[in-house]
């Protein structure tokens, strides 16, 4: 097979050969009986990894967010989130779908924060023309980038101040801490619920892990089901994610040196029609200016180059990419915009 170079999203990776054998040799049983062992205990270590009580193996960040909303939030409720929001912007709308929760988006600043102010000023008053505000969801990272921790220690007080509870996507939580030189669990603790993916950074095939105090993770278990995400052997997909955080979570400062590397290289074209943001974690965003992106996207593709065009280019690192690989995509690029 010729050699892709995919910088769309950090989604694409293959399992690697080690992964497939720790998959091919889990001990699995029904897991909507509780009995697979390799579920279980996937759901034991990311509890332990986040620091949280309990964790349940879903099969997306969207169904793992899902259950968050659902859980902390009833119908007619409301929860506050970005704008940009994954949860919000693009998770079908999920939570006014499946919840009857309404959602109160607001900007983010460009840190990836939501301003407190600007939450404490959407929260609804206790009247009935309002729904309830009930949640507060960050994302981290977002857009790449880590949330400061002194943020999340003042979103903790906020939402004890005001009686939200707050949930954290986490869908790349491992790439902040990694950047942050900090234990997960120095970001957690802030958070009542933490949604974790691991078929991201992490190199899963499939699969995200939520988690949470013990009654919450009970009620997302009823959700899950609910929602046809009870699975059975799926102590396969587990063993994956279980490979996952044993193995590949230090490995995501490669990824982060990479994008290091794209952003300084082609800073250093000093371009006039490429503006190039510095890395965040595993992403560099590129616009372009007097050259059609959708253009500079087929010439890519020709060279087995695949970025997905848009007025701001997300460039996503991964495990699946080398030092070669970054060589000729900064040739291939060059010659694409000249
Ligand atoms: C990918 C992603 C999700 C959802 O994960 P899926 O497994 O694709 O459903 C949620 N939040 C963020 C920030 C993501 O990047």
């Amino acid at each position: 097979m010729e050699r892709i170079i995919d910088f769309r999203s950090d989604t694409v990776t293959q399992p690697t050969n080690h992964m497939r054998s720790a998959m091919a040799s889990a001990v699995v049983g029904d897991d909507v009986y509780g009995e697979d062992p390799t579920v279980n205990e996937l759901e034991v270590l990311a509890a332990r990894v986040s620091g949280k009580e309990s964790s349940i193996f879903v099969p997306s960040g969207t169904q793992s967010n899902l259950l968050a909303l659902l859980v902390h939030c009833e119908r007619g409720d409301e929860y506050i989130v970005g704008q940009q929001g994954h949860t919000y912007k693009y998770e079908g709308g999920g939570a006014a779908v499946l919840g009857s929760i309404q959602p109160q988006p607001l900007d983010y600043e460009h840190d990836g924060t939501l301003k407190l102010e600007n939450v404490a000023a959407a929260i609804k008053p206790d009247d009935p023309h309002f729904a309830r505000t009930k949640l507060l969801c960050l994302e981290n990272t977002q857009a790449g980038q880590p949330l400061p921790i002194d943020y999340l220690a003042s979103a903790r007080r906020f939402c004890n101040d005001k009686g939200l509870s707050l949930h954290l996507d986490g869908a790349r939580l491992f790439n902040a801490s990694v950047a942050l030189s900090a234990d997960v669990k120095t970001i957690t603790q802030y958070f009542d619920t933490v949604s974790i993916c691991l078929s991201k950074g992490l190199g899963a095939p499939v699969g995200s892990v939520l988690c949470g105090p013990e009654d919450l993770i009970i009620k997302a278990r009823r959700w899950r089901k609910m929602l046809g995400g009870g699975m059975r052997q799926a102590g396969i997909l587990a063993a994956a994610g279980i490979y996952a955080i044993e193995n590949h979570i230090d490995r995501l400062q490669e990824d982060h040196a990479r994008a290091s590397i794209i952003s300084d290289r082609l800073l250093a074209l000093n371009h006039s029609n490429l503006t190039v943001s510095s890395a965040q974690t595993n992403m560099v965003f590129l616009s372009f200016k007097d050259v059609d992106v959708s253009d500079v996207a087929i010439r890519l593709k020709d060279k087995n180059i695949l970025i997905t065009p848009g007025k701001s280019v997300r460039l996503v690192t991964h495990m699946d990419l080398n030092d070669d690989d970054i060589d000729v995509f900064i040739a291939e690029l060059t010659a694409a915009i000249s």
